[in-house]
């Protein structure tokens, strides 16, 4: 049976922390599928349509890997897209208490998805999407915190 995993996220915007999470699951799986999880409540700088464009340029030559977006519960969208694995990155104590309860209620509603979780590597702890989305809304450089090649310009 191909291994799934299902990358689920706002990516608001994709930053090189979700790019190395990606870059260096891509061996434990056969694909990963990047979901941008759409919240209808929350403001975005990048709509939904133009992240799943940024993503699927970052891995434009790497054909295990899939864009998309999904709105309601990610365990209901593992089971649709046939993902037994959830992916996740952590990088701080905080990171791992929200990661743990959500994880931990996934496992309850569904406990044939695995979540797996990747540390950051140590360069990338501080690359935050909040700080990167504000650098970009106040006119600041975010290039160096976002996947190589990428000019923000075009998604914005
Ligand atoms: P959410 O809005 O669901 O918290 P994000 O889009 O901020 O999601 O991030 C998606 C996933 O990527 C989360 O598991 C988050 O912990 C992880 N992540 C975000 N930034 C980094 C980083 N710099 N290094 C490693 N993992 C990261």
């Amino acid at each position: 049976m191909e291994r799934i995993a299902l990358f689920p996220g706002s990516f608001d915007p994709f930053t090189i922390g979700h790019e190395s999470i990606v870059r260096r699951a891509l061996p434990l799986f056969d694909k990963i599928i990047i979901a941008i999880g759409i919240n209808t409540l929350k403001k975005s700088l990048i709509s939904p349509e133009n992240r799943i464009k940024m993503i699927t340029d970052v891995f434009i030559n790497e054909k295990r890997v899939e864009v998309t977006s999904f709105q309601g519960l990610t365990v209901d969208f593992c089971k649709k897209v046939g993902a037994q694995y959830l992916l996740r990155g952590l990088r701080t104590a905080a990171d791992f208490e929200y990661e743990r309860a959500i994880g931990q209620m996934n496992k309850a509603m569904k406990p044939e998805i695995e979540s797996i979780f990747l540390l950051t590597s140590t360069e990338y702890t501080p690359v935050n999407s909040t700080i990167v989305r504000d650098i970009i809304m106040y006119g600041g450089d975010a290039t160096k915190f976002l996947p190589k090649g990428i000019d923000i310009r075009k998604y914005l």
